[in-house]
């Protein structure tokens, strides 16, 4: 018989942070199926699918084959949730499996959501998740991914064969996530708590030689590994932004430290442009609406630069202005690269003076919002513009006489099509197509996901026979609601 697979984890951060973690195991499933494996992002790791899909292949992805020298972590981490602190959050019903070093030579952690209750679960969580929402994490990263956009991706979605109580019996599913890593804000507000500055450091330490290597020869390695964050999550929002992604729950605990988006519960895309656009039901004051998301990344990020300050400096006026300094460098950064992705979004060159192209992407923003356009189509109907076509733009709006007068000053300006073909998706994960995917399969039906996986993974390619993947939602689908992913 052929040896069993492995795959070479390493368990650097139970190793290097024991205080940080509980080694814990995965619950049993009783009859694991494969539901949907990423085979790109397999090969980029150096997993053979084949293996994964083998029955071993299969237990190890939902956690009850532990690959041989790895150590399975609940992770413990802290968090700003909604702006109120929770000293203890942590992994309740995931398990990091180990780090493993992809294709590319980049370490990646290799995680498991659902594999049961620990330690850090409260209440009554049943550590489980149901299958709809782990496909829409999947879905979602992936679409993401495509739209290049820093992200965790989706390895696998297996289900367990165990049903989970949620409003109805819904079948149980463990979603395999891969990340550069899964550190934090939270999980620096966790170590600080647990053991002061000497715990923090090691963190920090962890964090740089994963995140930030360049960080270990700065004067200040602590401030420029801050830095480094500050400028990572500046550009993610800017692209969360230029995208219409709104992510609906930015607790501290849900901000990485590699800048990469992780948690889709509540998160959706835009259809109609809505600055203040809110979907999760939880979300009643609107915090985390499309419109404040830069703004509250700025605020986890102090949150961050408190956990680091007596390594900023000894001197606390001194630490205190430092992260001052390098916190103020998230409102310039996000700025330039929004107005960036913005000029690239109406095919205007980068080197075009403000004066001339300010004007220009304000009254753009302010036609978006009076009309209500939908987001995403009306970007992509802007590219038959440029060739003199303005009847698919023209369709989307309410106003045309406010319309024409801003698409003529745009054209003067002879916007790339070519260059707007490759920044302005065609699909995204629509919010009435993702509802009825995760519908469809929960009643055992996987078609409409691998189509719309199919689609919103190749976003720019438009596709013959697919305009209603291209398409707003009908006016019977309402308003969008989402609920705290489970
Ligand atoms: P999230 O809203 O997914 O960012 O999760 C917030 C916290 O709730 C984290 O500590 C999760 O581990 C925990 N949590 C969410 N759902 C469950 C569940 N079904 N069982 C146990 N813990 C959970
Ligand atoms: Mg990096
Ligand atoms: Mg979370």
């Amino acid at each position: 018989t052929p040896a069993e697979f492995e795959i070479p984890l390493d368990r650097r951060f139970a190793q290097e942070l024991p205080e940080l973690s509980i080694p814990w195991s995965a619950q049993d499933a009783t009859a694991p199926r494969m539901i949907v494996l990423n085979e790109p992002l397999a090969h980029h790791l150096g997993l053979d699918p084949a293996d994964l899909q083998s029955p071993d292949g299969v237990r190890l992805l939902v956690g009850n084959r532990v690959p041989r020298g790895a150590t399975p972590v609940a992770q413990g981490y802290a968090g700003h949730q909604f702006g109120s602190y929770s000293p203890r959050l942590g992994d309740g019903r995931a398990l990091l499996l180990g780090e493993l070093t992809d294709s590319g030579g980049q370490l990646r952690d290799i995680h498991l959501k659902g594999s049961g209750r620990t330690p850090f679960a409260r209440g009554g969580a049943d550590g489980q998740a149901a299958l709809g929402p782990m496909l829409r994490e999947y879905v979602i990263s992936e679409a993401m991914h495509a739209l290049g956009i820093p992200t965790t991706r989706a390895l696998a979605v297996l289900t367990t064969g165990d049903l989970v109580q949620r409003e109805r019996p819904l079948p149980g599913a463990v979603l395999t996530r891969v990340a550069e890593s899964h550190l934090r804000v939270g999980s620096f507000q966790y170590a600080r708590a647990a053991g002061g500055t000497e715990l923090v450091r090691r963190l920090a330490d962890h964090a740089i030689a994963r995140h930030a290597p360049e960080a270990t020869n700065a004067e200040n390695p602590y401030l420029a590994l801050f830095a480094s964050v500050v400028s990572a999550q500046a550009e993610l929002m800017a692209q969360w932004m230029l995208v219409g992604f709104v992510h609906g729950v930015m607790n501290t605990d849900n901000m990485t430290i590699s800048g990469e988006s992780i948690d889709y519960g509540p998160c959706a895309f835009m259809d109609a442009f809505d600055p203040a656009a809110v979907y999760s039901s939880i979300d009643q004051n609107g915090r985390y609406a499309y419109r404040n998301q830069p703004a509250i990344a700025e605020w986890n990020l102090a949150r961050f630069a408190e956990t680091l300050l007596s390594l900023f400096d000894d001197d606390d006026d001194q630490a205190i202005a430092l992260a001052q300094e390098a916190l103020g460098g998230f409102r310039d950064e996000y700025s330039a690269a929004w107005s960036h992705g913005m000029k690239s979004k109406l095919g205007l060159p980068q080197d075009l003076d403000d004066e001339v192209s300010s004007p220009v992407i304000n009254d753009v923003m302010t036609l978006l919002k009076e009309q209500s356009l939908d987001y995403t189509s009306f970007f992509r109907a802007l590219n038959h513009a440029t060739s003199g076509d303005v009847q698919p733009v023209r369709e989307q709006a309410l106003n045309l006489e406010a319309l024409d007068a801003w698409l003529e000053g745009w054209r003067e300006l002879s916007p790339d099509a070519d260059q707007m073909a490759r920044v302005n998706p065609v699909y995204i994960p629509r919010n009435h197509l993702v509802e009825e995917a995760l519908d469809a399969a929960t009643d055992g039906n996987f078609s409409p996901f691998h189509q719309l996986l199919e689609v919103v993974t190749d976003p720019y390619r438009e596709r013959e026979g697919y305009s209603r993947y291209a398409s707003p939602p009908p006016a019977s689908f309402g308003p969008y609601r989402t609920f705290c992913g489970t």
